[in-house]
């Protein structure tokens, strides 16, 4: 039997309910966003002693020295992202699974890249229980996925120093990237978009804190 069933209670989904509630008050209005976030049970993408922290508006800590993102964060990505039904998403850092399972919960096609091998493995395990048709790869997201490019859209959810220009290189015209771009203390949630003459139409979204985006995994 699918473990959801089991785990996902009554109680579960009314505190979801009330995260949903306090996203809306944080100002997060988009209703397939939130719509996602009640239905994704975020609790299980938590190791079972932490199951009372799964529904604060809180990052927390998944193992590796990674976080699983603050919902408020989850959700104001989703939002910029714009993500519409069977477009092609790469996401980079796949941490806990549960961000890859919010786009494919929106009806995306996802694919999404982790480099440290513990959590590839763990989220490789758990979201084909939980019925995510993710495809989930081993690998560095500085480079993506250029065997499976071009995306729609992708999501970068680690703080990164720059735009990675392979990641540029695998968006298709029209398509965009949402990413936080470090400026030494946090990083500015940063949206760019490729333009029909390739040039890239570049916004801000205001400060966030990320773990950082790091290097070739063979180096550490
Ligand atoms: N999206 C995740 C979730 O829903 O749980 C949270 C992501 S966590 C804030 C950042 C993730 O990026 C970590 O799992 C980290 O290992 C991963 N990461 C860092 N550098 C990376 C890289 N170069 N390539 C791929 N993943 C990377």
């Amino acid at each position: 039997m699918n473990p959801l069933e089991y785990n996902d209670t009554f109680k579960h989904r009314g505190m979801r309910k009330k995260l949903v509630q306090h996203l809306r008050e944080k100002g997060i209005q988009d209703e397939k966003v939130l719509q996602a976030i009640v239905s994704v049970p975020r609790h299980l993408f938590f190791d079972s002693g932490f199951l009372e922290f799964a529904y604060e508006d809180k990052a927390f800590p998944i193992g590796a020295g990674q976080t699983i993102s603050q919902p408020y964060t989850v959700a104001f990505q989703t939002m910029l992202l714009d993500v519409g039904r069977g477009e092609k998403i790469l996401e980079v850092g796949t941490g806990s699974g549960y961000q890859a399972s919010i786009l494919a919960q929106m009806g995306a096609k996802v694919f999404s890249i982790e480099r440290q091998r513990s959590l590839y493995n763990k989220a490789k395990k758990l979201l084909p229980q939980l019925n995510y048709m993710v495809k989930i790869f081993y690998g560095d997201g500085y480079a993506g996925l250029p065997a499976f490019a071009p995306f729609d859209k992708i999501i970068v959810t680690a703080g990164a120093p720059y735009a990675p220009q392979q990641l540029i290189d695998q968006l298709k015209t029209g398509g965009m990237m949402v990413i936080p771009i470090d400026d030494g203390n946090d990083q500015t949630m940063t949206t760019l978009r490729k333009l029909d003459d390739g040039a890239l139409e570049i916004k801000e979204h205001g400060k966030f804190r990320f773990v950082p985006l790091l290097g070739d995994k063979a180096n550490d």
